[in-house]
């Protein structure tokens, strides 16, 4: 029976044509960038800098349809479609009528969703002659899409890996070394700013905003290099559009739709890439009661505690004013696990659309995170990248909730990546050594008195 699949695959020749553009679809236009010295609108040639221009065209387009050139298509081949997978096992223990699918993204040879970006933007930087890439990495999954990424059309690739990560994680670092790029642990002395921040604490253990510093700063002062950002912005999002993509392919192939769709939340874009492509029906009116819920870690809280305002993407003031949920851009959360949701801000299309009430947000602490991933290992057998399983732990609340009331529904989450590079933290959890962090309220305040007013 079609319906009782465990693995809905789609052919090769079903890899999405075109990214889909949300800014088509808005109930009304994001709030622009703005230009911290003036509080005016950037206009996308101040980007030039550090972005090609085909990125920046597409960070500001509004076409709901944007073409998939051909060689990126072949790249996705590697991997693309990715399975969607129906959890019969783990619906069967928790003993719900809720049917449980998620779309598995740690198939790609980094193991995340991220090269899906990745690969574009390498190809695109390709496309304008461009000879190296800088980026940062938190838990390195981004780092060693990048390295991917940028091995498959011929880049150099530099990455500023923060440092708590470098050292806790040091075989993503390996594995940016094998695909030919090179690995800085950040804060580093490569850069002004990361000099700046060594001198004052030389024990810093380094954050996404400090090491997005650096790698800003050194593709500003490189003529023939340009920067990459992993998450957040618009055309990252758009570039993960093929997992929503992918996914409705597959639930019409088996005549379902998802009622609750869940994701976790660190930039916002794995995400985003999942929902999108199911909010056009509930923004055109088709799918009104369509629920989707962004999953995001208690003491990086976001979404949750943040207030939605303008802020900085980085902790050096390099970048435009980005209208976002923010903790303040010189927020350091405390070393938890899922290095990959310890930014202090988020994409904003995600949070306009969670500011109007379209999307959801819930928050969890480390421990239980990890007790919901245990359960999927032992039930489904794969062990999942401590991001995805904030993930998983509001779709197990969800489909528990579904057994009280009896209810049927179809929940869909993102399965964002593979965790056999986070065992350590696993160990930790197994050992009984995983503690949870008080959510830091006093750092928060004292980092959200440092947002610009502009804007406000
Ligand atoms: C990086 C990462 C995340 C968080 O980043 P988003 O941009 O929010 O998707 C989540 N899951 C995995 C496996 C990651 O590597």
């Amino acid at each position: 029976m079609a319906g009782e699949r465990t693995k809905i695959l789609l052919d090769e020749d079903r890899i999405p044509k075109r990214w889909y553009n949300i800014q088509a679809d808005l109930p009304s236009p994001l709030d622009p960038p703005l230009n911290p010295a003036t509080g005016e609108p950037i206009k996308p040639h101040d980007l030039e800098p550090i972005f090609p221009k085909a990125l920046i065209a597409q960070e500001v387009s509004q076409e709901r349809w944007i073409k998939i050139p051909e060689e990126v298509r072949e790249v996705y081949m590697l991997w693309r479609p990715t399975p969607m997978c129906r959890a019969i096992r783990l619906e069967k223990f928790l003993k719900t009528p809720a049917k449980i699918y998620y779309k598995w993204e740690g198939v790609s040879p980094p193991g995340s969703h991220k090269p899906n970006t990745a690969v574009a933007q390498a190809y695109y930087n390709r496309e304008e002659e461009i000879s190296r890439l800088t980026t940062e990495t938190g838990a390195g999954q981004w780092g060693s899409a990048l390295a991917f990424g940028t091995m498959l059309f011929g880049l150099k690739c530099t990455i500023y890996m923060v440092k708590i990560s470098y050292e806790q994680k040091p075989y993503r670092r390996v594995l940016m070394e094998a695909w030919g790029a090179e690995c800085i642990p950040s804060p580093s002395t490569k850069t002004k700013f990361g000099k700046k921040i060594l001198q004052d604490d030389p024990n810093c253990p380094g954050s996404l905003g400090i090491a997005i510093s650096e790698a800003i700063e050194d593709a500003a002062t490189h003529e023939d290099t340009k920067y990459s950002l992993g998450s957040v912005l618009n055309h990252v999002l758009l570039h993960q559009t093929v997992i929503g993509l992918e996914a409705k392919e597959q639930f019409k192939s088996i005549g379902e739709y998802p009622d609750v769709i869940f994701g976790c939340v660190g930039g916002g874009s794995n995400f985003s890439g999942a929902c999108f492509p199911f909010l056009m029906d509930k923004l055109s009116g088709r799918k009104p009661d369509l629920r989707v819920v962004a999953c995001e870690p208690k003491v990086c809280p976001t979404l949750t505690k943040g207030p939605y305002t303008y802020d900085f993407g980085d902790a050096a003031e390099q970048t435009p004013l980005l209208k976002m949920y923010t903790l303040g851009h010189t927020f350091v959360p405390p070393p938890i696990h899922a290095g990959g949701l310890r930014y202090h801000g988020d994409a904003p299309l995600l949070c306009k659309l969670v500011n109007e009430g379209i999307i959801e947000a819930v928050a969890y602490d480390q421990t239980e995170v990890f007790k919901a991933a245990l359960t999927f290992a032992r039930t489904e057998g794969f062990l999942v990248a401590p991001e995805t399983a904030h993930a998983l732990k509001a779709l197990i609340d969800e489909a528990l909730k579904c057994k009280e009331k009896g209810e049927e529904k179809v929940l869909f989450f993102n399965n964002s990546g593979h965790g056999l590079l986070d065992l350590g933290a696993y160990d930790s959890y197994l050992q009984g050594k995983l503690q949870d962090y008080e959510y830091p309220e006093e750092l928060v305040k004292k980092s959200l008195e440092g947002i610009p007013k502009i804007g406000r």
